[in-house]
């Protein structure tokens, strides 16, 4: 089995590229973001508990989307990997993903990141407001506040995973949706 990272800050094109590498590669897309998403549409606790987290643009607790990435590897068959979006998102998560993925024999086969400027992150994450309307999309000093929890608690994972020689990296700017995602391709296929 395969357990990929799809990695970069928000807005880089993680959710709009993964549909295209999971079917490619005959993976299974996991994004922790939609999973809690969807937790909040169904009002369960969980969902009521992260709700005010993610609305604030803070990240929620490294329990609930480990037990979320658990359930996952445990029920999907029939793949040949996983594809994980916004997972993991701290070093902690990354040293339990690591225990997880060790417990089933395996090692995580790489990361794959999409990089983009900051001032891109603001341009692209206002424009996803309109359209999808996701609370944490609506405000600049929400958004503001997700980068700096990005560069704080998840960009430490490229000095992680460069430790261990598994981070590759694309442009996801500038470059048209095609472009990227011909890059991204090019590089799941090197690996
Ligand atoms: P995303 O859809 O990946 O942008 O995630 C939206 C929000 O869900 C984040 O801002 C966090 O509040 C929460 N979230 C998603 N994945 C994680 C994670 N791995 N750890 C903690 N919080 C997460």
């Amino acid at each position: 089995m395969k357990y990929y990272i799809l990695f970069g800050p928000p807005g880089a094109g993680k959710g709009t590229h993964a549909g295209a590498i999971a079917q490619k590669f005959n993976l299974r897309h996991v994004s922790t973001g939609e999973l809690l998403r969807a937790e909040i549409a169904a009002g369960t606790p969980l969902g009521i508990r992260a709700k005010e987290l993610m609305d604030a643009g803070n990240l929620v607790p490294d329990e609930v989307v480990e037990g979320m990435i658990e359930n996952v590897f445990n029920s999907v068959k029939d793949v040949d990997g996983f594809l994980l979006d916004g997972y993991p998102r701290t070093i902690p998560q990354a040293e339990v993903l690591d225990k997880i993925v060790a417990a089933r024999g395996e090692s995580v086969s790489g990361v794959i990141s999409i990089m983009i400027p900051d001032e891109e992150v603001h341009r692209r994450i206002a424009r996803r407001a309109a359209i999808e309307g996701r609370a944490d999309d609506a405000s600049d000093a929400t958004i503001s506040h997700r980068i700096e929890t990005y560069h704080a608690q998840t960009e430490p994972l490229i000095d992680f995973y460069k430790a261990e020689g598994k981070y590759h990296e694309v442009c996801g700017y500038p470059g048209t949706i095609e472009e990227v995602r011909e890059r991204v391709l090019a590089l799941v296929d090197s690996l």
